[in-house]
C-alpha cells in the first residue's frame, strides 16, 4: 500500500503519520522533511549544500529528492509506505510514477489535509520539536504531558525549526501555491485524490483516513 499525504505545512500530516503508524503494523513513514533534516544534521557534504536553502523555505532540487525516495522504495519494496511531503512538484510526482511502476506499484490514495491558511500560521509558528525523537508540540495546543519532557522518549531537549518562522512560512506558503498544488490536480485527474478536512481535531482526523483506508480494502478491521 502507498498512500501520500498532501498538504501545506502545519496541516497535520507528521502528527496523523505518526499516529497511523503506532497502530497500521509495519506501516513505515517516509518524511522527505525528515530525510532532508537528518542528512543536515550528519553534518555530510550534501546536508551543508541543503542547510541554507531548507532553512530559507525553499525547495530542494527534484533530482535529490528523486534519489532520496529511490533509496527508500529500493530498501523497502512490499512495505506498506506513507510519503509525506513527498510529490511536492509535478515533476516528483511523474518520477514517482515511474519509479513505482518497475516495482509493479502505484500510488493507492493521496490524502488531501484541507486547511485555512490563518489556522496554518497559528499551528507552525507555535510548534517546536523533541531533539531526540522529533516528536513534534505546540506551545498553546500540544504541550507535553510533564513540563519539558518528551512524552514519547522522555528527552528533555527540544528545538524549533528555522523554517517556522512566520517571514519564512509566507515563502513556503507561496511555494506550495505555485509548485504543489498542481499535483493535486495529477492525483484528483487519477481518482486517487481523498479530502480531509484537517481543521478538525487530531484523533478525527485519525478516525476519518482509517474509515478511509478500510472502506478501500487497504487495511483490516482491528488495524
Ligand atoms: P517539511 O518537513 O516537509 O516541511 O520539509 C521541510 C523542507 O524540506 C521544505 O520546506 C523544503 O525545503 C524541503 N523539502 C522537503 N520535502 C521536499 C520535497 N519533496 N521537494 C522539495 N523540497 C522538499
Amino acid at each position: 500500500m502507498v498512500i501520500v499525504f498532501f498538504g501545506p505545512p502545519g496541516s497535520g500530516k507528521g502528527t496523523q503519520s505518526q499516529e497511523l503508524g503506532k497502530t497500521i503494523k509495519d506501516l513505515i513513514h517516509v518524511s522527505t522533511g525528515d530525510l532532508l533534516r537528518q542528512e543536515i544534521a550528519s553534518a555530510s557534504e550534501l546536508g551543508h549544500r541543503l542547510k541554507s536553502k531548507i532553512e530559507a523555505g525553499e525547495f530542494v532540487t527534484d533530482d535529490i529528492i528523486v534519489q532520496l525516495v529511490s533509496g527508500i522504495l529500493r530498501k523497502n519494496v512490499k512495505k506498506d509506505i506513507i510519503f509525506d511531503g513527498f510529490p511536492r512538484t509535478l515533476q516528483q510526482a511523474i518520477a514517482f510514477d515511474t519509479l513505482l511502476g518497475v516495482e509493479n506499484l502505484k500510488v493507492d490514495v493521496v490524502f488531501d489535509f484541507d486547511i485555512d491558511v490563518h489556522v496554518v500560521i497559528e499551528r507552525v509558528t507555535g510548534r517546536y520539536m523533541c531533539l531526540g525523537c522529533g516528536a513534534v508540540y505546540h506551545k498553546k495546543n500540544k504541550k507535553p504531558k510533564v513540563d519539558s519532557v518528551c512524552d514519547q522518549c522522555g528527552g528533555i531537549r527540544f528545538v524549533e525549526r528555522k523554517d517556522d518562522s512566520v517571514d519564512v512560512l509566507e515563502t513556503r506558503l507561496k511555494i506550495y501555491q505555485e509548485e504543489t498544488l498542481p499535483v493535486k490536480k495529477y492525483y484528483g485527474d487519477k481518482g486517487v485524490l481523498k479530502r480531509i478536512d484537517a481543521s478538525l481535531s487530531p484523533d478525527e482526523v485519525t478516525c476519518f483516513i482509517k474509515t478511509a483506508l478500510l472502506e478501500a480494502g487497504l487495511i483490516r478491521r482491528g488495524e
